[in-house]
């Protein structure tokens, strides 16, 4: 009777949504029915900026499928279940979201759930690094709120970016729990799938949730770009996940969080966390990379050569190599930087290098502007601009910039930056936006008939290089700028984050490392 019922909810979804499923025989299936849901932004507390709903781009019902390569009507993962997506928004990393948009995002996103219920499971796709104002621990908020809809009986498989935080809430509420292993994150898809096969593996298997979840905090808070799986130690540290979580009987997953610096709260800090049925396994594996982790702990370092602006200039303009990029690291928008912060701007217009028009060329990505922007468009590309740039959100450093300049291109329709002009101000090629944008690809460039391969300079705002920018470059510091994600942690004013915590706190005794075995969702705490 059950299976009749749930083949008619499952057949009216296939027609109210549109959803093509298979199998179901005459209105009849046996396919679990899997929920979908996730909001993902990181968000800094040390920037003025504030994220609004828009900002979260939200896809809604079917429309979630088309975040997920592997969900296409095609793929094989798509066809094994009845899929209800709900809301899933993914913001750039920018400010802490107002209390508004983010009860406004939760409470369509609980409304979604309450019509198409009951579940077998939940893919929870979250960022994990969310600051909401007035708001501790947004996300384990926000899975605590899902599950007074959906109960406890259904399996929830959370996937995260390795600069999330997982407090003890989350990891409750979750009976899966993963999260990137590649900073850069090359393997953010692949993370994803891996968390929406566990899921569907422990539902179709019916062995259910794990039965043991290993959390072991790290007291260690270190920025993204001393962290770079790249290099090591993070190079080697890594490493280690992949063989605990995918061949051994007894571990379903297992996951190392560096957390996310810019917040300041009691769960900003490193975590690793192992699930699986064997309670010997998952926590000696859990202890282990805790363990490792902390050993190599002194090793971290900038996954560049960094320095002050001024010196970075200096070798860029001595380097017989191009492009040299200098990364413009403390507005940094892809980590919760404003992105108009006008301090670095500022010192590039004041140097005479780059007066006059046949000076070494300097591509600077980017800042928003939208009167300028507006300007530029009724110049047209050719014509004379003129205006304040910049330092609408975050003036902490320097104030609006002044460009006075000639208009080389106009390109209308991104996504995030809405519109992009590119002023060519002496020797500079500054990327002016409607809205902010990070600027990470070949295509970002050229797009807007820039040429950054023969380009002399190339500053972008943003931290470690992103692969395509990497490939490119022959040279590469990252500048040690203002700016909401201000590199030198220590300077940050930290109230609330736990203490002792590796770095800040010097001679810190060995913390206890032991693993945490977190009760199963539902069960009492
Ligand atoms: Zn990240």
């Amino acid at each position: 009777m059950k299976q009749i019922v749930l083949g008619l909810i499952a057949c009216f979804f296939a027609v109210s949504y549109g959803f093509a499923q298979s199998n179901t025989n005459a209105g009849i299936t046996n396919l679990p029915r899997i929920a979908i849901a996730g909001l993902g932004i990181e968000s800094s507390t040390f920037s003025p900026a504030v994220t609004q709903e828009e900002a979260f781009h939200a896809r809604y019902g079917p429309e979630v499928f088309n975040a997920y390569p592997f969900m296409m009507p095609i793929s094989p993962l798509r066809k094994q279940a009845i899929w209800l997506p709900t809301i899933v928004g993914k913001s750039l990393p920018g400010g802490a979201v107002t209390r508004q948009a983010y009860e406004s995002l939760v409470n369509k996103t609980l409304d979604s759930l309450k019509k198409y219920g009951p579940y077998d499971g939940l893919y929870f796709d979250i960022h994990g690094a969310m600051s909401v104002v007035g708001l501790d621990d947004p996300e384990g908020d926000f899975l605590t709120r899902i599950r007074n809809v959906i109960g406890y009986k259904t399996l929830v498989s959370t996937s995260m970016d390795l600069h999330g935080n997982v407090s003890w809430r989350l990891a409750q509420n979750s009976d899966l729990i993963t999260c990137y292993r590649m900073a850069p994150h090359e393997d953010a898809m692949q993370t994803k799938e891996r968390a929406v096969v566990n899921l569907l593996e422990r539902i179709k298997t019916g062995k259910g949730k794990p039965a043991y979840k290993a959390w072991i905090p790290v007291p260690i808070l270190l920025p993204g770009e001393k962290t770079s799986t790249r290099i090591e130690p993070g190079k080697s540290l890594y490493h280690e996940v992949e063989p605990i979580a995918d061949h051994k009987d007894g571990i379903v997953d297992a996951a190392i969080w560096i957390g996310y610096a810019w917040a300041d709260e009691p769960r900003n800090h490193a975590v690793v966390m192992v699930t699986g049925d064997d309670k010997a396994k998952v926590t000696q594996a859990a202890e282990k990379l805790a363990l490792d982790f902390w050993n190599v702990r002194n090793q971290f370092g900038f996954v560049a050569p960094t320095g002050t602006l001024e010196k970075c200039l200096a070798d860029a303009l001595a380097s017989p190599k191009h492009p040299f990029f200098i990364s413009d690291t403390g507005d940094n928008p892809t980590a919760g930087g404003a992105g108009d912060v006008t301090w670095t701007l500022t010192q590039l217009l004041a140097r005479p290098e780059f007066q006059r028009a046949d000076g070494p060329s300097l591509i600077y990505a980017s800042i928003p502007a939208p009167e300028l922007v507006k300007k530029a468009i009724a110049a047209g590309v050719g014509g004379h601009v003129e205006g304040t740039a910049g330092a609408a959100v975050d003036a902490r450093f320097a104030p609006p910039v002044l460009l006075k300049g000639t208009v080389e291109s106009i390109v209308y329709g991104d996504k995030d930056a809405e519109v992009e002009v590119v002023v060519k101000v002496g020797s500079l090629h500054i990327i002016v936006t409607q809205k902010r944008k990070p600027y990470h690809k070949e295509i970002d460039f050229t797009r807007l008939n820039l040429a950054p391969r023969k380009a002399d300079i190339v500053v972008v705002k943003i931290g470690y290089l992103e692969p395509e920018l990497y490939a490119m470059q022959v040279g590469w510091i990252m500048a040690l700028t203002p700016g909401g994600v201000n590199q030198d942690l220590a300077s940050l004013p930290y109230k609330r984050i736990k203490r002792p915590m590796f770095p800040f706190d010097k001679d810190m005794k060995t913390p206890n490392l032991s693993a945490q075995l977190v009760p199963l969702s539902g069960a009492s705490k």
